[in-house]
């Protein structure tokens, strides 16, 4: 009883929603999340009750979930891609001592880190890191640190959160931050709209990227050192030798 799925729907599109994904939605009584998430669920998904709330308004959706386990429906919170990746499931946990008799399972989903990837080649197949651009929870200095510390440690790297209306040129400050120690010519890829209408994708070096209009659809993948575009692929090896 008062059972809670969060639950991760992947980037979008109906068949990379996962079947565990699926079922638990399906078993839902109730299914709560923004809005454009809730659009882009299955016709037959769309017939229970949804309950939408706005972006920016997370801890209270996270309450609305609670308050209707506790009338004894099912419930499920879906975010896109991962809840466990700039999703819903860590808020969920920090309240639940205020709801004990809930019982909470999260589904994972496919990030869109790993879908993107696959949009572009194998941009990641070696030591990664996914970093948000996003300064609404955490301080900028942080950002610039840790964008640093991965040029640092020649990390593929994965931005998230690359722009918003009020934070149009984040991309372009990241981007300078790490020609301080990357080369100009460092190729590089960015995924719009994964696995939804529009999506669209594009191979580019890093000082290209600087000047690229991303918007908040959009995720952005920075080689290592040893990425290559491989028949327009971008593609970081793991070291094979090739005879
Ligand atoms: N939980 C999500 C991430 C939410 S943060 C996940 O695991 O994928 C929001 C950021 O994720 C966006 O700004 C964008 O950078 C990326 N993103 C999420 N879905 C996307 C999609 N369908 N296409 C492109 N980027 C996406």
């Amino acid at each position: 009883m008062n059972k809670i799925y969060i639950v991760g729907m992947g980037p979008g599109s109906e068949d990379a929603l996962t079947p565990q994904a699926k079922n638990a939605l399906t078993i839902s009584d109730c299914i709560v999340g923004y809005n454009v998430y809730l659009d882009l669920l299955p016709d037959e998904l769309k017939k229970k009750e949804l309950i939408s709330t706005p972006m920016k308004q997370e801890v209270r959706r996270c309450e609305i979930v609670y308050e209707e386990a506790l009338k004894g429906k099912t419930v499920s919170i879906i975010c896109s891609g991962d809840a466990g990746v700039y999703g819903m499931a860590s808020l969920m946990y920090e309240l639940k001592e205020r709801y004990p008799d809930t019982t909470l399972e999260v589904i994972p989903g496919i990030t869109a880190a790993l879908s993107g990837a696959a949009v572009l080649g194998a941009p990641v197949n070696h030591d990664f890191c996914i970093i948000s651009l996003s300064d609404l929870l955490t301080p900028w200095e942080k950002i610039e640190k840790r964008l640093r510390a991965a040029s640092d440690g020649d990390f593929a790297i994965v931005l998230y959160n690359p722009s918003s209306h009020k934070r149009k040129d984040y991309l372009k400050r990241a981007c300078e931050i790490l020609l301080e120690t990357i080369e100009n010519d460092r190729p590089c890829g960015y995924v719009k709209n994964i696995g939804r209408d529009g999506q669209e994708s594009g191979v580019m070096t890093l000082s290209e990227l600087r000047d690229f209009e991303a918007d908040m659809f959009t995720t952005v993948f920075i080689g290592n050192s040893e990425s290559r575009i491989i028949d327009g692929a971008l593609v970081t090896g793991r070291g094979y030798k090739i005879e």
